[in-house]
């Protein structure tokens, strides 16, 4: 559905709180649209202007020099006539008077206000959380504190570490510190790595090539606690069961938690994130929400290619431009660990209606299984040789039946898409050949 801005008075001041990966893509959007609001203003917690997150995880395997995560500095915001607020946090926003506080004092007026918040890392329950030495892994100043740890205590001081999380990003920062010299274990409370998107083949073969790199790997570990050294710093996670593992940094990876109190507060409609419609709007008209901070349709976010996809919609909407809403599209996964390639996306079970088609090479590391209703894709995982991921994801979001290429699905993208091209199927050179 095409939606055009509400028939209220142009956007005089947008206000957009949060220079993170959604907020600068916003601006970067904005700016190159005719009918951008004259006056921007971006207010965000982070002393830095946005850089790339993303990378964070490269930087902290020393892949990537800090230089490589710069997106825009101060004065490409100066440039473009948008005020940037840096190091100060958003505490207040009043709804009625359209007005919001900072922690610095400062009092700004908006007309149209976008809230993009981002999330902070979950953190359990877990006795010992505060002690010095525990860390999350989500912004420049984690992944500095985490380098200047490793620069201390690698070269020949035993330095360990504990990761907890077998997700993502917590695969992502254990190889980090492992490749900075630390001895690393991981910790995944599941029976596999990567639960939510590899089946117990891709796991398992993960597991062993981390495992033969030197990371300690423990799945169905449930931390009981961590133990103090007995001056604030943490010595050891302890496991329930009685293990004891010695650590002198743990990172705690187990999940996000959208930023969404700022909007709560105010009394905009929260779920676990700050509820919006299909053209990004928050249950109050002059405020949008875009990223990891809002839910659509009950659906949080953790990956920024929905997130793109929400900026050109709320982008072209600020603009007054007509724009087609929002809609909720499945999304890949691909893990950053050089060396490792995985590709998945869909379900990680078959159902009973499944069909499952696997190819396996244990000698080369080659796992690819999918699964398919009615010839069509809904799932996929594909280790070691993941060139084929991308064409099965195209395939399946456009839901593309893929009966006339069955026998070619499995073994590469040209050979497949030869036979789904090929008028006649039964001719196809793949059967003449064999
Ligand atoms: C190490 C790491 C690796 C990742 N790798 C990938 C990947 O490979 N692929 C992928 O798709 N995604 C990845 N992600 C996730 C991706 O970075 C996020 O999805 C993306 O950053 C979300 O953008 P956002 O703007 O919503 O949130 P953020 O980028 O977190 O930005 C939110 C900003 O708002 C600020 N803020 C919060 N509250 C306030 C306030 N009250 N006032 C002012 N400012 C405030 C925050 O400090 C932050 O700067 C990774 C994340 C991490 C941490």
């Amino acid at each position: 559905m095409r939606h055009r801005h509400p028939d209220s008075p142009a956007t005089e001041h947008l206000v957009i709180v949060g220079n993170g990966m959604a907020g600068h893509r916003l601006v970067e959007a904005l700016v190159k649209q005719p009918g951008r609001p004259p006056r921007i203003t971006v207010i965000g917690d982070e002393r830095v202007p946005a850089y790339n997150r993303i990378l964070l995880s490269p930087l902290l395997a020393g892949e990537m020099t800090h230089d490589a995560l710069t997106l825009n500095g101060a004065d490409w915001y100066a440039e473009h006539d948008i005020a940037l607020v840096l190091g100060e946090r958003v505490t207040d926003i009043d709804l009625q008077a359209r007005r919001l506080t900072t922690d610095a004092g400062r009092t700004l007026d908006y007309d149209r206000l976008v809230l993009a918040t981002g999330s902070r890392p979950a953190m359990p329950p877990i006795p010992g959380l505060d002690l010095d030495g525990v860390h999350a892994f989500r912004d420049l100043d984690d992944a500095a504190e985490l380098i200047r740890f490793s620069r201390t205590r690698a070269t020949g001081h035993g330095g360990r570490a504990v990761v907890i999380g077998g997700g993502l990003l917590g695969l992502e920062a254990a190889e980090g510190l492992r490749k900075r010299g630390l001895a690393v274990s991981l910790i995944q409370r599941d029976d596999r790595l990567m639960n939510r998107q590899l089946d117990v083949t891709a796991a398992t073969l993960l597991q062993r090539e981390l495992e033969s790199r030197g990371l300690e790997v423990i799945t169905e570990g449930h931390i009981a606690g961590f133990e103090d050294d007995g001056s604030g710093h943490v010595a050891a996670v302890c496991l329930e069961g009685g293990r004891r593992l010695a650590a002198d940094c743990v990172v705690v990876a187990i999940g996000i938690a959208p930023n969404a109190e700022l909007g709560r507060t105010a009394g905009l409609e929260v779920n676990r994130a700050v509820i919006v419609d299909e053209t990004l709007t928050s249950s109050d008209p002059a405020i949008h929400a875009l990223g990891e901070c809002c839910e659509f349709q009950g659906t949080t976010y953790g990956l920024v290619e929905p997130i793109w996809r929400q900026v050109e919609v709320l982008a072209a909407h600020l603009a007054g431009e007509a724009v087609d809403g929002y809609v909720e599209k499945p999304c890949a996964t691909k893990l950053k660990v050089s060396g490792v390639s995985l590709y998945a996306f869909g379900p990680t079970e078959p159902d009973a209606d499944h069909e499952v088609l696997t190819y396996h090479d244990p000698q080369q590391g080659d796992y690819r299984r999918l699964l398919l209703r009615d010839g069509r894709i809904e799932g996929a995982v594909l280790y070691g040789d993941t060139a084929m991921g991308p064409w099965y994801f195209e395939r399946s979001l456009a839901g593309t039946d893929l009966g006339p290429c069955r026998q070619a699905l499995l073994l590469g993208a040209a050979d497949a898409q030869l036979l789904l091209d090929s008028p006649e199927p039964q001719d196809s050179p793949l059967k003449e050949a064999a």
